[in-house]
């Protein structure tokens, strides 16, 4: 263990069936060998389990006393039914709770978590901020003596993230970057991919990339006029991403949409949208 620090963040990547180009997500323990928490459990399947528990030994760690789940999807959620032995307290946001009872069910006992909660683990303060805009109840965890972020799905490593509405929300999800480029941060350690150890350039990253392409939304629009999301996303992206992802782009293109339709920038008839 590093002088001065009182506990280990440790990094867990789970494989997952997840969005190209990861294959994994990332599971982290924090504490030491008296008390430690995880935050999400990946996919439910025993390696899940097997990753976590190497991890805990190797890092000779507490078993952990409770899991934060950031969001319900199926690649950070379920995995907690691998866990129920350690009969751990599972925390998420109010907002989430109804999808995360589904994910995880037949688990029923979740508690909630405000934003500006604080745990105590291992005597060091985790502050919980709420940030939604990926999902409504998405959760972070920020340590403020390490100065580490854990932000879920709400920053990955290669990319950006998906927002897909009705879950997602372009304009929380600006917000929400906004809130946490305020932090004073060292690292972020993102849902997906390696810590980003350049935290404020890689927020900017994201924020300047939705602003990009909030902007070419409004020029195709003008050009073209009545498009629908996906002859939107079509010309956008022309043949540059993994026809995989192209869904997700889609509904990215399509929070984009919904977002300046509530700015009154734009106007809805039917799937085809055109400038206001
Ligand atoms: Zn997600």
């Amino acid at each position: 263990m590093q002088v001065g620090h009182k506990i280990k963040i440790v990094q867990v990547p789970v494989p997952t069936p997840t969005l190209y180009p990861h294959t994994t997500t990332n599971c982290y323990l924090i504490g030491n060998e008296n008390e430690s928490l995880l935050v999400d459990a990946g996919y439910d399947r025993k390696e899940t389990r097997d990753k976590i528990v190497k991890a805990i030994n190797e890092n000779n760690l507490a078993q952990p006393r409770a899991v934060v789940l950031t969001h319900s999807h199926r690649d950070h959620a379920p995995g907690v039914r691998q866990f129920c032995d350690w009969a751990p307290t599972v925390y998420c946001h109010e907002d989430e709770k109804q999808d995360i009872l589904k994910a995880i069910s037949p688990i029923t006992s979740i508690s909630c978590l405000q934003d500006g909660a604080t745990l105590q683990i291992a005597d060091v303060d985790l502050t919980i901020i709420h940030g939604p805009g990926h999902t409504a109840g998405h959760l972070n965890v920020f340590i403020p003596s390490e100065e580490v972020l854990l932000a879920g799905d709400n920053i990955i490593a290669e990319g950006t993230t998906w927002i897909g509405p009705p879950e997602g929300n372009m304009s929380d999800y600006m917000q929400t970057l906004n809130r946490l480029k305020q932090l004073k941060l060292a690292k972020i350690g993102p849902g997906h991919g390696q810590w980003v150890l350049n935290p404020y350039e890689q927020i900017e990253f994201v924020l300047t990339r939705r602003l990009q392409r909030e902007n070419q939304i409004k020029t195709l629009l003008k050009k073209y006029n009545q498009q629908t999301a996906t002859q939107l996303t079509e010309k956008i992206y022309e043949n540059t991403i993994h026809p995989s992802v192209f869904f997700v782009a889609t509904k990215t293109i399509e929070a984009h949409l919904i977002k300046l339709l509530t700015e009154d920038a734009v106007i809805q008839r039917g799937i085809h949208y055109s400038i206001k």
